[in-house]
């Protein structure tokens, strides 16, 4: 089969980006795969191309909405009527036309938001198709350990199975070897093919700016961004509140529109924030870690973090939004001194006995951050068998005024997170 010649067909690109060749060759042979490559390496490709070269129904699951959309706006130019979308965000007759459609036989794709395999009567009505791949997008989202953990994702490996799909593509901008074995294992892969790529950003310049003050940092980042060929610009805030209040100093400083970007605001206020961002109309964005997987603005010259970040990891996939047009782009980090005391705490918590403590701590901040306030706190425990333990979990966290513990039918302890949520409460 000449790969080449299907890239060129369907995409009209010219050659593979290093390992999406044998990432595509795995899958249309119908091997699980697992595809480990930086964000704009070119991820989607390695299952989009087989899809459309394979004669039965792929279903791709992502964790969010907007990734999905993007991928499928680009998706239906490419392969008209062949490619649908089923999510909460879409009208319900919308989402039964792009069931209609895959029953039918008429799609090739159909992108699912991974809440949908909780729904028997979803599963079951899939199951009379035949479902060549199963491809699960940031897959990392299925780790515990990683930094995006989305309890959503545990059910799609035997949703995968349910289904009698023939592989199961994972793919993952996330490297460390612990995630890769969760993945692995907590997906179910069959020996599949690993296809990694290299992780060096060659363009990227990292700089990392001591500051004491906060005023002191406000007027470093506002001269960072005010030097020529700063922006566009992405400022990582570690709160909302910072965001806010981030954007306002900015957008004084500077003396031009600054868009603050959070997932506290409306979801229409959101698309609104990052859509001006990415048609030019603004060129700073001071944001939350909620502003990042789907953002793909290939000219960000700057990213400013203006505190450090909760991990190595989040703050290379952060900072990699620089420079993805492969022109020179910088990565400055504004370090103060309380910074580390935080996630010294937060390492102290995982060094004592209180690992589990500090990991559903680390994915509340998470939720929070998301505005998912109303998961129930069991989901976010890894022993969910163990209720007495998850109690005491609940209960340091309700002390930490985290979440209010709500009244629930005795086998289930849930816990609201209040908003607005800052991890220094767990500090105090
Ligand atoms: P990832 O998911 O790895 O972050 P994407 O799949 O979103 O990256 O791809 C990033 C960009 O690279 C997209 O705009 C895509 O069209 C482009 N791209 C992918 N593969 C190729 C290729 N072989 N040639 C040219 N452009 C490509
Ligand atoms: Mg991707």
């Amino acid at each position: 089969m000449d790969l080449h010649a299907a890239l060129h067909d369907h995409f009209g690109f010219d050659r593979f980006r290093p390992g999406q060749e044998e990432a595509v060759r795995s899958a249309v042979a119908g091997h699980d795969t697992l595809v480990v490559m930086p964000t704009g390496a070119g991820k989607s490709l390695c299952y989009q191309l087989p899809a459309l070269m394979r004669d039965d129904l792929t279903l791709v699951v992502s964790p969010l909405v907007s990734l999905m959309q993007d991928q499928v706006d680009g998706l239906r130019r490419i392969a008209p009527g062949r490619v649908a979308l089923i999510n909460a965000q879409q009208a319900m007759q919308t989402n039964d036309e792009a069931l209609q459609a895959a029953l039918d036989g008429r799609l090739r794709m159909l992108y699912v938001a991974p809440e949908r395999f909780s729904s028997p009567g979803f599963v079951r009505a899939l199951a009379t198709v035949r479902i060549g791949l199963f491809v699960v997008d940031e897959a990392h989202c299925v780790s515990q350990w990683g930094h995006d953990f989305r309890p959503d994702y545990f059910r799609l490996a035997d949703a995968a199975r349910w289904l009698k799909a023939q592989a199961i593509i994972a793919s993952t901008a996330t490297a460390t070897p612990q995630v890769a074995t969760d993945i692995v294992e907590r997906l179910g892969l069959q020996e599949p093919v690993r296809v990694a790529t290299g992780f060096d950003r060659p363009n990227l310049s990292f700089g990392v700016v001591p500051v004491t003050t906060a005023a002191a940092k406000a007027r470093q980042i506002a001269a960072a961004l005010a030097e020529p060929g700063a922006t566009p610009a992405i400022v990582y805030a570690g709160t909302r509140k910072g965001c806010a209040q981030t954007a306002e100093d900015l957008q004084r400083t500077l003396g031009r529109p600054v868009i603050a970007y959070h997932a506290g605001l409306a979801r229409d206020a959101r698309a609104e924030a990052q859509r001006r961002f990415m048609e030019g109309e603004v060129d700073v964005v001071v944001a939350t870690n909620a502003f990042g997987m789907g953002v793909d603005k290939a000219d960000v010259r700057t990213v400013v973090h203006e505190t450090v970040p909760s991990s190595l990891e989040a703050y290379y996939q952060e900072a990699g939004r620089a420079g993805r047009d492969g022109a020179p782009a910088k990565a400055l980090l504004f370090a103060a001194a309380k910074d580390k005391a935080l996630h010294v705490f937060f390492i102290k918590r995982g060094e004592s006995d209180d690992a589990q403590l500090q990991q559903v701590a680390r994915r509340i901040g998470q939720a929070a951050a998301d505005g998912r306030y109303d998961v129930p706190v069991t989901d976010l425990c890894a022993d969910r068998d163990d209720e007495d333990r998850v109690k005491a979990i609940v209960g340091a966290l309700a002390r930490a005024g985290v979440v209010q513990p709500v009244p629930a039918p005795v086998d289930r302890v849930r816990g609201r997170i209040l908003a607005p949520f800052d991890q220094r409460a767990l500090n105090a």
